[in-house]
């Protein structure tokens, strides 16, 4: 082990000591004993998938097709067996649909169910035509409300709707999107998500180097990425709300923005989480059903990050976001 990483791990421990008072459910996974890698999927249709020229999905986000659920369902089998969970964040809008009885069953099974909104709106629209493409078609739906206004209601629909089909309050809160600078630049976000009950939530995602789109990463883009870890570590912020970043690259990110073959976002994820079980950091996997099952269709990246933490034997531990929130008291 090289002494950077070590004075890091120390680092780690020292500031685990600090919110030890906070922590009741870390016990005897201390936080720092180990890296903690979690796989978190978001359940919502995303434009360009699985045809390139799929747009439509902008405005029915929460319409998922069957080949999406079919991924998540055999993403949640193979996790499982792997002796993980895998954490879920739901577009509410999902719910309308005739059967959630595969929703359900992860629930049953211990995977995680968190909030990604009602209808995938944008944190920070700067006005109500801008949270969500299907107010733009709907403008009715929003009328007379401020942004604010609309937010706390989608966030709010979500949970009702939660509890109302699937018996179960939200397992913590996802931006749509995400921010480089997370929410630091709107306490007012952080307070209404304190208010509405949550304790954290995962909203950053911090910058790193891409290439240009269809251009494969050079080692400079991959070792960018990789460096982009350290800013993807759980934090509190002042106001309290615990924030768990998403840790680069994204499918999305890979798929969408660099239109990336599978091999390299194999790659970049492989030398991520590997630095992550070095350092015992945290890897907060990011995908979409609706991405991974047109781009990834034999779920090679998911049995890759299982591989990498079940080899890494006592260094690492497959764990859903509320174990991660532990690491920094949440
Ligand atoms: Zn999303």
């Amino acid at each position: 082990m090289s002494p950077r990483i070590r004075s890091r791990r120390e680092f780690l421990a020292a500031s685990s000591l600090g919110a030890a008072g906070l922590c009741t459910a870390a016990g005897a996974d201390a936080p720092a004993s180990r890296a903690h890698i979690a796989i978190t999927l978001d359940l919502e249709m995303a434009r360009n998938f699985p045809r390139w020229e799929d747009t439509h999905w902008d405005y029915e986000k929460g319409n998922l097709d069957a080949a999406t659920k079919r991924y998540a369902v055999e993403a949640a089998r193979r996790v499982k067996a792997r002796g993980g969970v895998i954490h879920f964040f739901l577009v509410g809008r999902a719910l309308e649909q005739e059967s959630v009885d595969w929703l359900k069953e992860f629930v049953a099974a211990g995977h995680r169910v968190g909030n990604h909104t009602y209808d995938h709106v944008h944190m920070k629209a700067s006005k109500p035509v801008d949270v969500q493409f299907r107010f733009q078609r709907a403008p009715w739906l929003i009328e007379g409300k401020t942004v604010p206004q609309i937010l706390r209601e989608n966030i709010v629909l979500c949970t009702d709707a939660m509890k109302s089909r699937l018996g179960i309050t939200p397992a913590g809160f996802r931006t749509p999107g995400g921010f480089s600078n997370g929410l630091e630049d709107a306490p007012h976000l952080q307070r209404m998500l304190l208010d509405l009950g949550f304790k954290w939530c995962s909203g950053k995602y911090p910058a790193h180097p891409n290439t240009k789109p269809g251009e494969e990463p050079t080692a400079e883009v991959l070792d960018g990425i990789v460096k982009a870890q350290a800013a993807a570590q759980p934090f509190r912020y002042p106001s309290g709300l615990v924030e768990i970043p998403m840790s680069p690259i994204s499918d999305i990110g890979a798929f969408r923005n660099g239109r990336w073959k599978l091999d390299s976002f194999l790659k970049a994820t492989r030398l991520s989480v590997e630095w992550c079980i070095a350092e015992r950091a945290v890897f907060d996997f990011l995908g979409h059903p609706a991405c991974l099952s047109a781009m990834d269709p034999e779920f090679r990246t998911i049995e890759l990050i299982c591989d990498l933490a079940n080899r890494a034997g006592e260094r690492a531990a497959l764990v859903d976001l509320n174990t991660v929130a532990t690491r920094v008291g949440g």
